[in-house]
């Protein structure tokens, strides 16, 4: 077995474990392969071993890779970075979801650029949940003014809430924080009931994220190796 893969199947057993330990559903929490900065042969390697979603960050840099992967048509790619409003195009024409989205400018370009034949973009709302200006995404209180205003485009669907905890290996801190996230996506699911996805969890803070509630974990570190 190759050594990307023993690595993505190291972090689905600990996904498992995870989804066990917090008396969840086994196959709850859905792994996004955080492929930013390796190469279109990385992705390819893991796409006939059967995972299908990846995530990207920098566009032009994804725009290349999808260019040199058509022969992995089942790709589903999440945009996990911040995009500014000259990008939208290519993710509307070619995401299947966006975690980042932190303003409505974007998603009013996003659903005007939708093509027709394509499902609606499905759109996670950034949380700052951490509190610091380097971060991107709204404060909580933002939050169901900007969902509000987003509900009635029809192509973009938005699905829930995304956000990067701070940087601690303190557990108390990461559990605080996953825990505001959850009682978000409540909060969110009174205007928007089919709200259902939280993206939470990366390399290092992945097992309490899963314990929080998350349902998507973006991971890159652990499978492809330091960038
Ligand atoms: C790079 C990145 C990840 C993956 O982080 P790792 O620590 O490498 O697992 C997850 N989420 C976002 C938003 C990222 O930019």
């Amino acid at each position: 077995m190759n050594i990307l893969e023993q690595n993505r199947q190291h972090i689905l057993n600990q996904i498992r474990a995870a989804e066990t330990a917090a008396q969840r559903l086994s196959g709850s929490v859905q792994l996004i392969a955080v492929s930013k900065t390796f190469p279109a042969a990385a992705i390819r390697e893991l796409y006939a071993h059967g995972q299908r979603a990846f995530g990207e960050n920098y566009i032009q840099e994804w725009q290349e890779k999808i260019g040199q992967l058509t022969d992995c048509p089942e790709i589903n790619w999440h945009i996990i970075g911040n995009i500014q409003s000259n990008k939208t195009r290519t993710v509307a024409e070619h995401a299947h979801w966006l975690h980042t989205l932190d303003r409505v400018k974007i998603a009013q370009r996003l659903n005007a650029q939708r093509p027709a034949h394509l499902p609606p973009l499905q759109i996670c709302i950034e949380i700052n949940i951490a509190n610091e200006t380097a971060k991107h995404g709204i404060r909580p209180d933002e939050l169901l003014p900007l969902a509000q205003q987003i509900l009635d485009l029809p192509n973009i669907h938005l699905r829930g809430l995304m956000c990067v905890a701070a940087a601690t290996a303190d557990d108390h801190i990461l559990r605080q924080q996953f825990n505001q996230m959850a009682d978000l996506l409540r909060q969110l699911q009174t205007i928007a009931p089919q709200a259902d996805t939280l993206s939470m969890g990366m390399s290092g803070d992945m097992a309490v994220a899963i314990e929080c509630g998350a349902t998507m974990v973006r991971v890159g570190t652990a499978i492809f190796g330091r960038r």
